[in-house]
């Protein structure tokens, strides 16, 4: 249906202020990638959500949910059909801190979540790393995580229920505010991390925790991979209860050194930062054995105690991925996970793989869980290492896959890794994601061609 014709029809189903002009943000994420929309629908309820859906449902018109549009995967990147931004469903609905949970619609932002939950003592861990852009919805529809998943799980691990929007055009709730349910398979994990495929959420329960009382970083310079890896295995083997552990390998922090306030210390070729919570007894506790376990054989050890410095730390590895764009001015860069004990592996054979390709590539991550960002980086005008780097991708995922990982921690697959399941699901569990899709939705119109796609 052409453009015009096809809001005109929207506009009749959920008021004509509900439908916008797809412009160029709302056709892109932050890979880049620009797709194509005929119509976008911002609506302002869920029942408005269910309507729009329906409607599309019965016309055949595709879907492309869209959260804040930070996305690395391309999965907001609409091929024709809707974009449905949920951006106006922007309401916490409930905060009770006294029982530690929160109802929010799914276009509250990950930061106002954050501080909600802060403003009543309390604690959302999840912290994707542009949290004053990404939304609640996207975050639960890509199970976001960050540097504090090590301790805290990623989004999912905080979501007690969902309403959700599913084909063809039902508004339905799995779970709620309950903190246990074993009535049913379970839906919910199924939602998470099903990148707008299965379902549009439109609210979600949370658990929250009682905020920390103090956090305290540890910041440990290691001469190479090697060491630095070994410092963090160690960290695990004295029992230090971390609640994040980052790193970067020797191009990702030559990226940063120069912003780096901490300082680096010369021949530093690897940089981990840990971090202790709790009560203040507690955590000065953890922040001694992360000391202990990541001095070794360290260059340096920092450990700020002022929470300006400790501030400037997080916000300077928050700005890492930009840094490293600079270096080049583009990059291709993939989430793969790898089980804790192949790390090192992981990290120097990205190095090894770009130098195939003869391409400089790093990688920086959140080391506690095994998820590296490897990247590569590329001139963005020139075709050739484009081309180079995509095939270097290509070897990233045999790699994570024959270190007996896997080719998404926490992006998901969108469109950038479409097709890439085959190398880590057998063909019987394959079938079985496609049964999933089908009998969700049967027409195909949720996000096609999106983490399932050939
Ligand atoms: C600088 C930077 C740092 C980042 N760091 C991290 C990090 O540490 N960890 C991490 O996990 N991610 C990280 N990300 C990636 C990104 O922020 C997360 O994936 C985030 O959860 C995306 O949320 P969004 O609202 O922007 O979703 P979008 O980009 O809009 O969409 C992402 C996917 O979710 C679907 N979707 C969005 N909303 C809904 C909905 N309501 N219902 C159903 N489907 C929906 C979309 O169709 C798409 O498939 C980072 C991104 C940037 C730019």
């Amino acid at each position: 249906m052409a453009t015009a014709a096809l809001e005109h029809e929207l506009a009749k189903v959920v008021g004509a202020e509900a439908v916008v002009a797809p412009e160029s943000h709302l056709l892109t994420d932050m890979t880049g990638l620009r797709g194509r929309a005929e119509a976008v629908v911002l609506p302002s309820s869920a029942e408005a959500v269910a309507q729009t859906v329906a409607w599309c449902y019965e016309h055949g018109v595709p879907i492309t949910p869209r959260g804040g549009g930070t996305g690395l995967a391309g999965g907001a990147v609409p091929d024709g059909g809707i974009v449905l931004g949920l951006e106006r469903l922007a309401r916490v609905r409930s905060f009770d801190p006294l029982l530690w949970r929160m109802c929010a619609e799914a276009g509250v932002t990950t930061a106002t979540v954050q501080r909600t939950a802060r403003e009543g003592g309390l604690f959302f861990a999840p912290d994707p790393g542009a949290a004053e852009l990404s939304q609640l919805g996207g975050n639960i529809a890509t199970n976001a995580a960050g540097p504090h998943a090590f301790k805290y799980g990623g989004t999912g691990a905080w979501v007690t229920g969902l309403e959700v929007v599913v084909a063809p055009g039902e508004l339905v709730t799995v779970g709620g505010a309950i903190r246990k349910d074993v009535a049913g398979y379970d839906l919910r994990s199924l939602l998470v991390g099903s990148e707008g495929t299965l379902g549009i959420v439109t609210a979600a329960w949370l658990k929250l925790l009682p905020a920390p009382e103090v956090t305290l970083p540890v910041v440990a310079f290691h001469a190479d991979t090697a060491s630095g890896c070994e410092a963090i295995l160690r960290v695990l083997g004295h029992g230090a209860r971390a609640a994040a552990i980052e790193y970067l390998d020797g191009e990702a922090l030559a990226s940063g050194a120069a912003s780096c306030e901490a300082g680096v210390p010369d021949g530093a070729g690897f940089m981990v930062i840990a971090e202790a919570d709790g009560s203040v007894d507690e955590a000065e506790r953890i922040r001694a054995e992360l000391v202990e376990a990541l001095s070794g054989s360290a260059l340096a050890v920092h450990a700020p105690r002022d929470r300006e410095g400790q501030e400037a730390l997080w916000r300077w590895r928050a700005g890492l991925a930009f840094a490293v764009l600079a270096r080049r001015g583009s990059a291709l860069s993939d989430d793969i996970v790898v089980p804790l004990d192949r790390l090192a592996e992981a990290i120097e054979e990205t190095v090894g793989i770009g130098r195939r390709h003869d391409l400089v590539a790093l990688s920086f991550g959140h080391a506690g869980d095994g998820n590296l960002h490897s990247t590569f980086l590329v001139a963005p005008e020139s075709p050739d290492e484009l081309e180079r780097a995509f095939a270097a991708c290509e070897e990233l995922f045999d790699l994570a896959t024959r270190l007996g990982g896997s080719i998404s921690g926490e992006h998901g697959v969108g469109v950038l890794k479409r097709g890439q399941l085959r190398r880590q699901w057998a063909p019987r569990t394959l079938e079985l994601h496609a049964a999933v899709k089908a009998a969700f939705d049967p027409r195909n119109l949720l996000n096609p061609g999106k983490k399932l796609g050939a």
